[in-house]
């Protein structure tokens, strides 16, 4: 019989995701040995290397955990955080594997870990890292266009991957895809238009398609559609910021936002790009003229009146000493493992949903995936057939034009004729993709009345493609 309580887990990050899992595991009839062969993770590898500073050398701790090779090759960011551990980055590889089964990205999931606090280094220092880094795991066979394959996560960026990309490329003469051993590339280095937004913009969408459905909107009190629904987001790092600029884009009006040096809140809308900038100029989001009221303490932000709660920095946000005092009634998890177990739990009894991390910030890995396929193609989407769509809708629109005897304006001929360019495919592919995914894991839910959220369903429905991957390697009877 399915038991409805998710086993309460004080002992980390790693076993908060396989609480999850086991809980999810009890509504498939897959064997436990299959069961515990998804669950674990297969190579974790944890290493250090000196690197020298101004003022002697200092010793590096890194990792890259390959949660899942039922695919390959695995995908995942590489964090660069003074708070990084082993099982904090066991558990973001193992989330990796489940994030990308659920929206259909033929990669097993992998994270790696640099344990610094960037901000302490310089750029030399950074630079040596993070090519340091990148040999140690060319030397244990770590990373590859076909092994394993990094992005940025949190406290990484394009330079980081730039860095990478140079250095297997350099270690790895005449390998024709190498530049597909790293992905969140800079435009200029074959990266991919859209790459930087995607997760944030994904997070929008995924909230956005949520808000629709009007049956599930009424059942929790809420009215249909994202317009005029305030929000409040946690973190204005990329994730938390594309989160914001989009949901205020399509509609919702962006009422809090809380940093790590507190939070603002004003319940008729912020400007996002004027906080951005506030935040530039005085290093703070406080003192901000356009907020009502300001928290010294961030975590209160998150308390405040609202529709929609966007958590865009680190886990464990929302635990049980919060979560009776959220008014949300809808949590967008734009970063990974933000509610604890136990917090969803009790939120998910309170009548809220929880749009969850491993679908909602799927947009990365996404567009990490389209980026991957342009490198090995060696052709950027849209190139060999832009010129050729607008011919043939420029043909069909003629032809239409003599049989009826109306002309379009020229704006009208131009909207209707242009070819997509590679920022169009990609926003396209993301769109379908978080869109699509999202009905899949409800329709897990509504087939199921003991699924009681969708964070549940969205485990159902990864475990089950990732055990068909498993029998179809031959691997399990
Ligand atoms: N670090 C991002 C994530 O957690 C992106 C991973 C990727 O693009 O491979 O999903």
């Amino acid at each position: 019989m399915a038991d409805n309580k998710i086993a309460p887990n004080a002992n980390g990050f790693f076993d908060d995701v396989c609480a999850f899992f086991d809980h999810a595991a009890q509504f498939t009839n897959h064997s436990p040995g299959l069961l515990d062969q998804i669950k674990a993770c297969n190579s974790v590898y944890h290493f250090q290397f000196p690197i020298r500073k101004q003022n002697g050398v200092e010793v590096i701790h890194a990792w890259r955990v390959e949660h899942s090779q039922h695919m390959s090759p695995t995908k995942g960011g590489i964090r660069y955080s003074e708070m990084v551990n082993q099982d904090e980055v066991m558990a973001l590889a193992a989330l990796m594997t489940y994030k990308c089964a659920i929206v259909n990205v033929p990669f097993g999931g992998a994270k790696g870990g640099i344990k610094i606090n960037p901000k302490n280094y310089s750029l030399t220092e950074l630079e040596n890292i993070t090519r340091r880094y990148t040999v140690e795991l060319i030397k244990k066979n770590f990373i590859g266009p076909a092994i394993d394959v990094p992005a940025p996560d949190y406290g990484s960026g394009e330079r980081e991957m730039s860095w990478i990309a140079d250095t297997y490329n350099t270690m790895n003469p005449g390998q024709l895809d190498a530049l597909g051993c790293v992905t969140g590339k800079p435009l200029a280095l074959h990266g991919i238009a859209g790459r930087k937004e995607a997760t944030g913009r994904g997070v929008a969408i995924a909230t956005r398609e949520c808000l629709n459905v009007a049956e599930d909107m009424h059942a929790i009190g809420l009215s249909p559609g994202l317009a005029g629904k305030r929000v409040i987001v946690q973190g204005l790092g990329n994730v938390g910021y594309h989160s914001a600029k989009y949901l205020a884009e399509f509609g919702a009006s962006i009422v809090g936002i809380c940093e790590y040096e507190g939070a603002i809140y004003n319940p008729d809308g912020l400007d996002v790009e004027e906080v951005v900038k506030h935040r530039k100029e005085t290093g703070s989001i406080l003192g901000f003229q356009g907020a009502k009221e300001e928290f010294k303490v961030s975590a209160i932000g998150l308390e405040q009146d609202c529709d929609i709660l966007v958590p865009a920095a680190l886990e464990n946000q929302i635990t049980l000493h919060n979560v009776d005092r959220i008014k949300a009634k809808v949590i967008a998890e734009g970063a990974n493992g933000p509610t604890s177990p136990e917090a969803g739990e009790a939120f998910t009894r309170k009548g809220g949903i929880i749009i969850p991390d491993m679908y909602c910030n799927a947009g990365g890995v996404t567009v990490s995936y389209f980026e991957w396929l342009k490198n090995l193609y060696h052709v950027a989407f849209g190139r060999m057939d832009k010129r050729y769509e607008e011919t043939s809708n420029r043909n069909l629109i003629s032809m239409i034009e003599k049989m009826t005897g109306t002309d379009l304006t020229p704006e009208q001929r131009s909207m209707v004729i242009k070819g997509p360019t590679e920022l169009e495919l990609v926003n396209s592919g993301l769109e379908e993709t978080m869109i699509r995914s999202y009905h899949e894991i409800r329709e897990i839910k509504l087939r199921n009345s003991k699924i009681e959220d969708l964070r549940t369903a969205a485990f159902v429905g990864s475990i089950d493609k990732i055990a068909i991957s498993y029998m179809n390697l031959g691997i399990w009877p």
